[in-house]
């Protein structure tokens, strides 16, 4: 695989770039002398973590050589390179690998193929074009200290920037503002990467996977694990992280309790926690004080999106990443997502696998020009099945099926609102159920899957809208 050198920025390539940023939102009429002017390619992928690398792989494998990677970090592989733990890769591979030696296993993929990409490039921009009224592609603004600023046009975009934590800012935490207040994620990449601890004896607030796992990590690395409180009755992570993360070194898990106060003025000197009600206010009279020096906040994360958004990618209030069809298209032509910007994932395997569908799909729509999903069917019209979380679910991805593109068989994968035992999982088509799966037990920190067959979804349109008006595939929890 090679870095690439990228071509220098006219004068007249400016100009473009600050017409379309008068209104980002929409596509920008643009000469097709003004895009032959930009460096060109089929296909760039934003983002080289495991969903761009595999995207572009696959890409690639579909027909698609021309593809460019553009990457922020200074080396690819994404998050996983600071995951030296264990647990990746058991459904991909059937090993247990570590974080940095899955990702190797997709740089090598790309390398294989020459996949060009570049490192320390931020991409700031991504601006849908039309020509003569069609859309054309878009312009992808980047910058690095290497090449400066760059603009390339591309016909195709993967977007796969990630997910990032929610600070501190965001958690409304009463208390002073000392030092030793981390995201687990940051401390990760003290301890992980830099090799530096960022504190002696720590409070985790939140039972995000990272939280779970960077719990056991300090222990590890000889600190002190006073405990980990959750603000739901339930862990957000995986069951197996709290059992090998928590349980094995004794940590507790408080559950439905979060941190009312942080002392100390210069670095943290100790934290209260408290139970909390069922409005999640917390409860007088049931406050635990723990003398630490280091909190670490593992509260969620945030998919990537403020490129998206400005681009005019229309965004699920749900998941916080874009709305995608079966080909994980977004509401723009030639604009496909995948991996945590999409929707926050637990297992990386799934990114590999729903990032391998963006880049065959991508590569579908760049071969039969405008795709096929969202083009017009035989009969004129663009059939649709709008896909809707019902009872218990929070989302689903995707949310739209295109009909013309349904491939043999569609992953719609979601997240259920609660805990749920011994309950089932229904999917109905216009009412008529087109399977039910029993689940021994379903929590919102464990994506769900459900896998439909082709034949099944067509068979149950022709028994309940034959006309092809408006249907509606609902997945919802039935408790037994
Ligand atoms: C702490 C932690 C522990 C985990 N543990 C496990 C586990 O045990 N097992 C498991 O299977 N999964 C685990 N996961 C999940 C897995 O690592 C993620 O699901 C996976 O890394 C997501 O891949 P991604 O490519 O979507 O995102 P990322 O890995 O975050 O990659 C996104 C890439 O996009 C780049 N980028 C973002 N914005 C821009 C921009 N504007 N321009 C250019 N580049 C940009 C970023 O620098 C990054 O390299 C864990 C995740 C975390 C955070």
């Amino acid at each position: 695989m090679s870095e690439t050198s990228q071509k220098e920025m006219t004068g007249e390539k400016m100009s473009v770039t600050s017409v379309s940023s008068a209104n980002p939102t929409s596509a920008k009429a643009i000469s097709e002398s003004d895009i032959k002017a930009l460096p060109s390619h089929d296909l760039i992928v934003v983002g080289g973590g495991p969903a761009g690398l595999a995207a572009a792989v696959a890409a690639f494998d579909a027909g698609i050589t021309d593809v460019l990677i553009l990457e922020r970090d200074n080396e690819l592989g994404g998050i996983l390179n600071q995951c030296i733990h264990n647990g990746f890769g058991l459904h991909t591979f059937k090993e247990e690998l570590t974080g940095p030696e899955y990702a190797e296993r997709f740089e090598k993929l790309a390398e294989e193929r020459d996949i060009p990409y570049q490192l320390n490039t931020m991409t700031l921009d991504i601006v849908p074009v039309d020509i003569a009224g069609t859309h054309a592609g878009c312009i992808v603004s980047a910058v690095s200290k290497t090449h400066g600023y760059q603009q390339f046009f591309a016909k195709a975009v993967i977007l796969a920037m990630g997910c990032r934590e929610r600070p501190r800012g965001a958690l409304n935490i009463a208390g002073t503002r000392p030092a030793g207040v981390f995201s687990a994620g940051t401390a990760q990449r003290f301890v992980n990467l830099e090799g530096e601890m960022p504190g002696k004896k720590v409070f985790v607030l939140g039972s995000g996977d990272i939280g779970l796992i960077m719990a056991r990590r300090m222990v590890l690395e000889g600190a002190e694990v006073l405990g980990v409180a959750e603000i739901m009755p339930f862990s957000g992570g995986l069951k197996r992280n709290i059992v090998q993360c928590l349980n094995d070194y004794d940590i507790p898990l408080f559950l439905s309790h979060t941190v009312v106060d942080i002392r100390g003025k210069e670095r943290v000197e100790g934290i209260t926690i408290a139970e909390v009600d069922d409005h999640m206010k917390p409860i007088p009279g049931t406050e635990k004080s723990f003398d630490v020096d280091t909190l670490l906040l593992s509260c969620g994360l945030l998919p990537e999106n403020e490129l998206s958004s400005k681009a005019g990618v229309q965004l699920s209030p749900a998941t916080k990443g874009a709305v995608v069809d079966n080909t994980l298209q977004t509401s723009i032509p030639g604009v496909f997502a995948c991996g945590n910007v999409l929707h926050v994932h637990d297992l990386v395997d799934y990114v590999s696998q729903e990032a391998k569908l963006a880049g065959e799909c991508a590569a579908e729509y760049l071969e039969k020009g405008a795709g096929a999903a969202g083009a017009s069917d035989t009969e004129g019209e663009a059939r649709i099945v709008t896909v809707k979380p019902g009872n218990g679910v929070s989302y689903t991805v995707p949310s739209i099926l295109h009909l013309n593109a349904l491939a043999p068989t569609t992953i719609i994968r979601f997240r259920v609102r609660a805990v749920f035992k011994r309950a089932a999982i229904k999917v109905t088509l216009n009412g008529e159920e087109l399977m039910s799966k029993k689940r021994p037990v379903m929590a919102p920190g464990e994506m769900e899957q459900v896998i439909l067959a082709k034949e099944k979804i067509f068979s149950a349109l022709e028994n309940t809208n034959p006309q092809g008006s408006e249907s509606v595939l609902e997945i919802s929890i039935e408790q037994s």
